[in-house]
């Protein structure tokens, strides 16, 4: 893939398609500069903002561009709400679509064959890989990524953070926790928690 990938972008250098300066600002740009403490941002406004949350569920595009996250590979975005009964995961079992202006860049695991093929057959298995457990009676809803749309988990808040501000409850929001493969920390739990490489 790799190489296939070289030839292709060299090919489309040499006919003039694309300019090799610009491919390394995209990249740099999503490496970065744009990652998932923009989901945060939506997820933390979402809990305290119920109007924006309302937002949210009708037109989630139109929400997240209004806190200026918008562009490639998020122009159709959905949002999925966590609840007590229902607990969602997203995939791209094609591929590896994946919201880029909220989340920045797919974690590795995300596009390999194992999480894409295993999380629609057992997902309480791959969640139960990821440490995490969910009771029983939970439903777990699979999200599969198309060629256009971009699904964002929104988790469900965390209790004991009553009164806590935005810019604090994003700090409980990882980036698994809004691809269903985690949850948001808990208060006192640590910044450190919970991410993945
Ligand atoms: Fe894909």
């Amino acid at each position: 893939m790799d190489l296939r990938v070289r030839a292709l972008e060299s090919i489309l250098v040499e006919k003039g398609y694309v300019d090799p300066a610009a491919l390394d600002v995209l990249v740099d740009t999503y490496e970065t500069k744009i990652g998932p403490r923009n989901g945060a941002r939506v997820v933390a406004r979402a809990w305290t903002d119920p109007s924006f949350r309302d937002w949210l569920r009708r037109d989630a595009t139109a929400a997240i561009d209004s806190l200026g996250y918008s562009g490639r590979q998020g122009e159709h975005m959905v949002v999925v709400e966590n609840t007590p009964d229902t607990h969602n995961v997203v995939v791209c079992t094609l591929c590896s679509c994946y919201p880029w202006p909220v989340l920045g860049l797919p974690p590795v695991w995300y596009k390999a064959a194992p999480y894409r093929s295993r999380v629609v057959l057992d997902p309480r298995g791959v969640l139960a890989d990821f440490g995490l457990s969910l009771p029983p009676q939970t439903r777990i809803r699979v999200w599969d990524s198309t060629a256009e749309i971009r699904y964002l988990v929104l988790p469900m808040r965390p209790a004991g953070t009553d009164g806590w501000d935005e810019a604090r409850l994003a700090d409980l929001v990882t980036r698994d926790s809004m691809i269903g493969t985690g949850l948001p920390l808990s208060p006192g739990a640590g910044a450190t928690a919970g991410a993945r490489p």
